[in-house]
């Protein structure tokens, strides 16, 4: 009978670690906490009350516990060229939008405003499919202040596999597509988060000022990654506790 009992016991001790191991496994716990005086770069793609296959939306009240979640920090949000013009100041954040959807002005705009939150949006003016913003709404978002405009190449393509003249004209050509909308351009961000050194160094050449990636980390910004820069991955189911952890190691999963 004893032995039936601990052996029971041990079955279910073992189930047990293995459900808790599993339940840490799926956030990252074990990578280090990053100090909080450290910009945090925050990637993110649409705001919709609807969820989307690609899993790259987060639903407004979402979008706004995060910022409620860094204003709760005391973070101070920044553009990009204002982050990397004063990269030392402590307690930063840098919200950064990929691709340029309509949604953007729909749903983040609004909560942008209600909390005076800044926030970067690189566009592709070409690119396939979405929703794209229209020049009205950049306009409206761009003098409202807290919106800069950056660009994310013409077509939104994969600059590795171009040669170096296609991949400058992506690049220099998307420069020109926002800075005739709204006057000035000179953040970047890679499509896909593909690029080697040569399109840091194109880019550069270009007169960006930083160039953002999708390397999942939290890195203090100098020259060495000015046109690398890593962010914090979010997702849009992501719980309150998924953003702290996301915010504080660079990603919440592995
Ligand atoms: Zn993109």
């Amino acid at each position: 009978m004893t032995l039936v009992f601990i052996f029971l016991y041990v079955i279910f001790g073992i189930l047990g670690l293995v459900i808790i191991l599993f339940a840490l496994g799926r956030h990252t716990f074990w990578l280090p906490i990053r100090d909080r005086k450290l910009p945090r770069l925050v990637m993110l793609h649409q705001v919709t009350p609807h969820e989307l296959p690609s899993g790259m939306n987060m639903p407004p009240e979402r979008f706004e516990r995060l910022l409620q979640i860094l204003q709760k920090q005391g973070r101070t949000f920044v553009t990009m060229s204002e982050l990397v013009s004063h990269p030392m100041t402590p307690y930063q954040v840098a919200l950064t939008f990929d691709d340029g959807f309509a949604d953007n002005y729909h749903y983040a705009f609004p909560l942008l405003k209600k909390y005076q939150a800044k926030a970067t949006i690189y566009l592709a003016p070409d690119i396939p499919v979405i929703d794209k913003l229209q020049h009205s709404q950049i306009l409206e978002m761009a003098e409202s202040g807290l919106i800069e405009f950056g660009a994310h190449s013409v077509n939104h393509v994969n600059l590795t596999k171009l040669d170096d003249t296609q991949a400058i004209q992506e690049i220099e050509q998307s420069r020109d597509a926002v800075q005739r909308i709204v006057g000035s351009c000179r953040s970047f961000a890679y499509p896909y988060g593909r690029f080697d050194e040569r399109h840091e160094k194109m880019v550069e050449a270009a007169g960006f000022t930083s160039a953002v990636s999708t390397r999942k980390k939290i890195e203090p910004i100098s020259s060495a990654n000015i046109f690398r820069l890593p962010r914090v991955s979010t997702h849009g189911k992501m719980s309150a506790v998924q953003m702290r952890i996301a915010l504080a190691r660079g990603r919440y999963r592995i």
